[in-house]
């Protein structure tokens, strides 16, 4: 051996560092053949490894076979090969597992000894560096293989650490849903999936599905597969199943199949706990009515919305808030008040085909889920069935009962992106609905949205109005209808936004109202007109300033202390202010209402009912209050009309001999014409205000008005 390295030390080194630099032993084998049939200028070069023919060259079309080969001894000597004749062979050995023969044949000339030695070192070094090549990779093979091992391990761990949590949490009772919860969340985590879904039957409503949990939004679509199933079970019965959507592009694997199991028996090692089915009844029905609660009903929504075809109006929602609820249940008490939402869940059942779902989300409020082909026509069919059910008298403790529905429908459209989107559209047509003025329905058109978004930028921008002195105020003549002379005038808001530009204040006043704004602006106009009264009065001592304030405001306690520091600042007796509250004012909380007006009256002030006869005043109401004038709605005033003999007067009479009879003052609002103001006077209405004497001006056309319509030396 040493004699071989020593004698062709060149070759040698070349041959196996050519072979070792192989990765495998397949294509070392080949390398090795290749070099040395082209060191010994042979026709043939082989290498065999144990008793197989790992690698060959040079042979023809007909390679021979590989037992022919394998059967050469090592050593020199002579051998017939078929495709390549009778030829000289050489074949040199290795006795390192795997063993083996590199071997050379020639056609024209025999092998010397030297070359023997030279293939004998070849030999060896391969052997050599198959040897190496095998620990190399059995190595290989090996830590994979632990790795392997290892990974399985820690996904085993994770999945037992989640089950002993679910388990954990089953036996401490935590609520349901958690569990749940954690069965579904977990699942989706160990099978790498997007949503595990808990399909249960409801016992309460048999043939139709709780969806229990999915663990992501609803919305997005599944991706392409089959999904997997492991059924759940309670009391040992099938209840439902466990469902894994497809794993993003791909398909699940056997193992999946068993862990969706595991996770399936801890669902039914929940459920059947007597205490947990209940609490699943609980966490998914109304207690009240036994409807389906919101959890439910948004579970099957999402779950109607993933349908194949819910994209064309198949999916329909239908937002029910009953009118008048909150009244009624006061006036009959609660308990009738649980009673009459039970029988209003009835009525609205009873207008439901199978398949519907009925929810109630509490209070007031309940919801339909429409499904199927037939929902776009027949959903406003419907709503008005519910409207006219709820809207019978209710016989509710021995007394009857009467309320309605106002309802807002929504469609599972192309762009609607999941349930919550479809229930807000739907809240949002119900508004509207009651805006149309109750017991009416809706549909949601994208406008609807708009609207509040609208509304939260004039929230904002309202907010900071008195700051940027975007309001102001301008004033409007109250006359004597007898010569037209003016008796005082009403300060009326206006708003100008700074890209809206005006905004009336029947759009802002009430949104301040809502936001809690009103105090700051009603006090920046009170100021505002006192300043005005106070200039204007220099010259003209009887004229009166009328001001509106908010209901909101009157009930602030501080509000007579803020009155009193106004008037004091201004230099302005209690006689020059008019404060103008509505109707509505007297009959909500009423209690408080009477001692503020009291506290303002002491203050020398008077107060007028604005908008009278709108609003929903008794007579007992009017009779406690400290009120010296009415001023009579202009849509009453509209309605007597240019001729005498065609209009309707019934009203402003009714208004003015009521004002006669309880001792106050009656003033016409909104007077657009002579006759108008001819009629008011014939019936004893002495004061007026309306485009007819003067529109609404701003504060330095004013002084100018006043001049002419009542010089001052005559008004004094
Ligand atoms: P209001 O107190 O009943 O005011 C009378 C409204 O009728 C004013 O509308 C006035 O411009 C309008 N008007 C006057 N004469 C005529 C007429 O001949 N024909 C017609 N068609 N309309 C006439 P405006 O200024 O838009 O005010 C609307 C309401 O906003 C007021 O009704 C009042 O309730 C409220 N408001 C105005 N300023 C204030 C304020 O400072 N505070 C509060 N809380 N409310 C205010
Ligand atoms: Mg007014
Ligand atoms: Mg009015």
């Amino acid at each position: 051996m040493l004699d071989a390295f020593q004698q062709s030390p060149h070759q040698l080194v070349e041959f196996i560092t050519a072979v070792a630099a192989r990765e495998d032993g397949v294509s070392a084998a080949q390398a090795a053949a290749e070099l040395a049939s082209e060191e010994f200028d042979a026709e043939v070069g082989a290498v065999i490894v144990g008793d197989r023919l790992e690698a060959a060259v040079g042979f023809g079309s007909a390679p021979p076979p590989a037992e022919a080969l394998c059967a050469i001894r090592p050593g020199l000597g002579v051998a017939d090969l078929r495709g390549v004749g009778i030829a000289h062979v050489a074949a040199a050995g290795w006795d390192d597992a795997p063993p083996g023969r590199l071997v050379v044949a020639r056609l024209d000339r025999g092998f010397a000894p030297e070359e023997h030695i030279l293939l004998l070192g070849m030999a060896r070094g391969l052997g050599l560096t198959l040897r190496t090549i095998e620990a190399l990779e059995t190595e290989r093979r090996l830590r994979a293989e632990h790795q392997r091992q290892a990974e399985e391990l820690a996904e085993r761990q994770r999945l037992l650490e989640i089950l002993l949590d679910i388990q954990r949490s089953i036996s401490h009772r935590k609520p349901l849903r958690e569990i749940l919860d954690a069965i579904t969340a977990g699942a989706a985590t160990l099978l790498g999936v997007q949503r595990v879904s808990l399909v249960l039957d409801d016992a309460l409503d048999p043939g139709r599905p709780i969806v229990a949990r999915t663990n992501s939004p609803a919305g997005g679509s599944a991706p392409a597969g089959d999904a997997l199933v492991a059924s759940v079970h309670v009391n040992g019965r099938p209840a439902g199943a466990l469902v894994a959507a497809p794993p993003e592009g791909g398909e699940f694997d056997p193992a999946d199949a068993e862990l969706l199991t595991a996770f399936a028996e801890h669902a039914s090692l929940a459920l059947t706990d007597a205490q947990t089915l209940q609490a699943m009844q609980e966490a998914f029905h109304d207690e009240l009515t036994g409807l389906p609660n919101r959890a439910l009903f948004v579970g099957r929504l999402e779950q109607a919305l993933e349908a194949p075809r819910a994209g064309e109006r198949e999916v329909a929602v239908l937002f029910v808030d009953l009118d008048r609820f909150k009244a009624v249940n006061d006036s009959i008490g609660h308990a009738a008040g649980d009673e009459l939402l039970r029988a209003v869940a009835g009525r609205i059942l009873g207008c439901l085909r199978t398949g519907d779902t009925a929810a109630r989300f509490g209070g007031d409020e309940f919801a339909v889920l429409l499904e199927g082909a037939r929902s776009a026509a027949s959903a406003e069919r419907v709503a008005d069935r519910v409207i006219e059910a709820v809207r019978r008298p209710f016989q509710i403790a021995g007394k009857t009962v009467l309320v309605g529905a106002s309802i807002g429908i929504a469609y599972g459209d192309d762009g609607v992106e999941g349930a919550d989107e479809l229930l807000r559209n739907a809240d949002l047509a119900m508004y509207q609905a009651k805006r149309d003025g109750r017991g009416r329905r809706a549909t949601f058109v994208p406008a609807m949205l708009t609207a509040v978004l609208e509304r939260v930028e004039l929230e904002t921008a309202l907010q900071t109005a008195v700051a940027r002195g975007e309001l102001s105020v301008v004033y409007q003549p109250l006359v004597a209808l007898e010569d037209g002379r003016p008796t005082g005038v009403e300060a009326l808001l206006r708003w100008t936004h700074p890209t809206l530009g005006t905004v009336a204040p029947s759009t802002f006043v009430p949104i301040a109202e809502d936001i809690g704004a009103i105090g700051e602006i009603g006090r920046w106009a009170l100021d505002e007109a006192c300043a005005r009264a106070a200039a204007a009065r220099r010259r003209r001592p009887w004229l009166r300033m009328a001001v509106n304030v908010s209901a909101h405001q009157v009930r602030d306690p501080e509000f007579p202390v803020q009155v009193e520091a106004v008037l004091d600042r201004h230099g302005l007796p209690g006689d020059a202010l008019t404060l103008e509250l509505t109707e509505t004012m007297l009959v909500d909380e009423h209690g408080d209402a009477l001692a503020q007006m009291e506290r303002l009256k002491a203050l020398g002030v008077s107060i007028a009912l604005d908008d009278f006869g709108t609003g929903y005043s008794a007579l007992r109401y009017l009779q406690q209050f400290p009120v010296d004038e009415l001023k009579i709605d202009r849509s009453f005033v509209a309605q007597i009309g240019d001729d005498p003999d065609e209009g309707d007067d019934a009203v402003v009479r009714t208004i003015v001999e009521l004002g006669r009879v309880m001792g106050m003052h009656t003033i016409a609002e909104g007077i657009e014409t002579p006759a108008q103001a001819q009629r008011l006077q014939a019936l004893g209405c002495r004061f007026g205000q309306g485009f007819l004497f003067a529109a609404p001006m701003p504060a330095d056309r004013l002084e100018a008005w006043l001049e002419q319509a009542a010089p001052v030396c005559r008004a004094a």
